[in-house]
């Protein structure tokens, strides 16, 4: 007799946004501005993109299940040893396998009621109870509010540091005066996927890997954002080597293809991609500041890649119309937030369009049409 479990029929599925080609289809429109999914608007890192086509001669060879190589090079650019890495089909499958490993029915784990969508489906599909915790002045993670959730069946914390959606982030002190309360029993799992954007804003952001000896913490990064490898799927989680060890028990064999490999290697040495995409991304950040402030929106200033923004309008319905004007945005209704979207920030001339698209709306709806 076969069943699915009841925990596992009240997960929520993950909504993808609309791809891009569907839509230019159903509206006839020649182009689209996707500032949806906080990818890198510049596209992939091009030394990945030489890498992956030089190595295509091989796909007949399964990938190196250890994932050597990419390893070797993740370990020099931290400064950690390859046994602290586990490397998987993007962060969030890193993710999973944590929750895999030390989540069950019986046990909880504690999160921010604003953070990334992710950690409730792992944490649905582990069978464990959910304790969220709310934010502090409606945008901002509240760390203190996490240590008091803590019980003693509580096995992982999951904190997002910049946090997905509301940009935010807290600082190396911050994180440290957390750090000396957090208990030695639970496990901690920083998501760093923006990392790379909080250190190009010049913000003092706590290095999570510089932290694995001191407590149970794991740290999650990834090639999704600022490498601009999204597709690929690759992501990363340094701990120490017996956390590490648990993980790769889970994992599939081959996990990360050989693209990834190959790909994943090349980007690490592109620094000037790294710089070149930070750049932009302030420069962006500046601009769309600007333009809110002068429309009288309330915006959250931002250490990532995309910035949230009060609309003051409901969510779906300037995402709804935004789209049909050929800009997917991000309906913010879903976390809490009625009436703000989140926007990527995209290439100059990506953030002009979104601006000019959501003036229009703006409009139509002050008017009432
Ligand atoms: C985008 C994002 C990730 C990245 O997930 P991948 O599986 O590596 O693509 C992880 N955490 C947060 C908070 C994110 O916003």
């Amino acid at each position: 007799m076969f069943s699915l479990p009841d925990h596992i029929k009240k997960v929520h599925v993950y909504e993808p946004g609309k791809p891009e080609e569907e839509l230019k289809r159903e509206l006839g429109l020649k182009e689209i501005v996707k500032l949806a999914s906080n990818e890198n608007p510049l596209g992939p890192c091009p030394s990945a993109v030489r890498a992956i086509v030089e190595d295509l001669k091989n796909l007949n060879r399964y990938p190196d299940g250890n994932s050597y190589y990419l390893k070797e090079k993740l370990a020099s650019h931290l400064g950690v040893k390859r046994k602290n890495l586990f490397v998987g089909l993007g962060s969030n499958e890193a993710l999973d396998i944590i929750s895999r490993a030390y989540l069950r029915p019986g046990l909880n784990a504690v999160y921010s009621e604003k953070s990334f969508a992710v950690y409730p489906i792992v944490v649905q599909l582990s069978g464990a109870d959910h304790k969220v915790v709310k934010a502090k002045d409606n945008y901002y993670m509240d760390l203190k509010a996490h240590l008091d959730a803590i019980d003693e069946n509580t096995a992982v914390v999951f904190l997002a540091n910049p946090n997905n959606p509301t940009g935010t982030a807290f600082s190396r002190a911050e994180f440290e005066a957390f750090l000396k309360d957090f208990p030695d029993d639970v496990l901690l799992v920083l998501d760093e996927a923006y990392y790379e954007y909080a250190v190009g804003a010049g913000f003092n952001v706590p290095n999570g890997p510089d932290y694995i000896y001191e407590k149970n913490i794991v740290v999650t990064r990834t090639f999704s954002k600022i490498y601009g490898l999204a597709g690929l799927r690759l992501g990363y989680a340094v701990a120490r080597e017996e956390i590490i060890a648990d993980m790769n028990r889970i994992r599939q064999p081959f996990n990360v293809t050989r693209p990834a490999q190959v790909g994943g290697a090349a980007a690490l040495d592109d620094k000037m991609f790294v710089k070149h995409s930070q750049v932009v991304n302030e420069e962006g950040k500046k601009y769309l500041y600007n333009e809110f402030e002068k429309l009288g929106l309330e915006y959250v200033p931002t250490y990532a890649n995309f910035i949230l923004v009060k609309v003051g309008y409901p969510s779906r319905e300037v995402f709804n119309r935004l789209l049909r004007k050929g800009v997917i945005v991000r309906a913010m209704d879903g976390y809490g937030f009625p009436d703000h979207i989140r926007v990527t920030v995209g290439t100059m001339r990506e953030n002009i369009i979104f601006i000019n698209k959501l003036k229009e709306v703006l409009e139509e709806l002050k008017e009432g049409k």
